[in-house]
């Protein structure tokens, strides 16, 4: 198994714990921003109002959403780095290059296999990178 130098992992661990904290901020945010929705559409003075409040709602919500699994994913990076098993593909245990890491500290597979996993979930419908 490959290992990383301790103060490169700490480096990594670094930027990820950057990254926590600000999908939080921005999660924090978002939820006010629903939370306001809700005090304004107690004055809407018409559907076509509370139509597109409707739909903020919703794209707040889906936003919301798409940061609380980033803060996941996030939260799991930084416990491989305490675990040592940061930068590890978790599909053949070698190591990810710092390059791939630094592009997206989340990956948790090495450029090889995530193109295997992505080429298995794309052999359906036509791909524009081929
Ligand atoms: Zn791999």
């Amino acid at each position: 198994m490959a290992q990383r130098t301790n103060s490169r992992l700490q480096e990594f661990r670094h930027i990820l714990v950057m990254m926590r904290r600000l999908v939080g901020e921005d999660l924090r945010h978002l939820r006010q921003d629903i939370q306001q929705f809700g005090q304004l559409r107690h004055d809407a003075s018409d559907a076509v109002d509370e139509a597109q409040d409707m739909e903020s709602i919703e794209t707040l919500t889906a936003l919301i959403e798409q940061n609380n699994v980033r803060l996941r994913g996030i939260t799991h990076a930084i416990e491989r780095v305490d675990h040592g098993t940061y930068g590890v593909c978790i599909d053949c245990t070698g190591a990810i290059a710092d390059k791939r890491l630094i592009a997206n500290p989340l990956a948790t597979r090495c450029r090889d296999c995530q193109e295997s996993v992505e080429s298995v979930h794309q052999q359906a419908r036509p791909s524009v990178y081929r």
